[in-house]
């Protein structure tokens, strides 16, 4: 029966796409990129447990940089590091992908390495202005893996 449920996951991944599977943006612990990184701060994305987190200018929607907690790893809270200094020395390769990537699609692409997380992005074509690229949220290997065995991963 588990298996059959694994077959049937793995034949979905054709016809799913990242939107049905992401984090909303919402949902999502994000830092914002003005953040300094003191014991408030680093303690905070200690206990959210999350490995990367998405760095927003401005406004949540303006993701520019993502921050993998072992990059803190030689930062000292008591010297009050600016989240830039260590963004801007680590460079981590912000990966977007369009909100009707289907999940086999997107399995390929974590599959190749670079990053396990991608930023999901739509056209926003609703408004009366001009149609405009919006982040809803977004989607790691996890999730993709969780689709295929169709159920929760539960964190360590
Ligand atoms: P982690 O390694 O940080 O636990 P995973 O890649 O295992 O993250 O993903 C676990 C779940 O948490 C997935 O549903 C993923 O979309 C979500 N997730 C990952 N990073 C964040 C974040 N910064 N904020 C909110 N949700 C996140």
């Amino acid at each position: 029966k588990g298996e059959m449920a694994i077959i049937q996951g793995a034949l979905e991944l054709r016809s799913k796409t990242v939107e049905d599977v992401l984090t909303p943006l919402d949902d999502c612990y994000m830092l914002a990129s003005d953040a300094t990184l003191d014991f408030c701060t680093v303690s905070e994305v200690m206990q959210s447990g999350f490995t990367r987190i998405p760095v927003y200018e401005g406004e949540r929607h303006n993701v520019v940089n993502i921050l993998l907690v072992k990059d803190l790893a030689f930062v000292d809270p008591d010297d009050c590091t600016p989240l830039k200094t260590i963004t801007q020395f680590y460079r981590h390769p912000m990966h977007s992908v369009f909100n009707d990537t289907k999940l086999d699609v997107m399995l390929d692409e974590f599959k190749r390495g670079k990053s396990h997380l991608a930023v999901v992005q739509r056209v926003n074509s609703e408004g009366e202005c001009d149609p405009f690229y919006e982040v809803m949220g977004i989607v790691t290997l996890e999730d993709v893996i969780e689709e295929i065995i169709k159920s929760e991963i539960v964190d360590e």
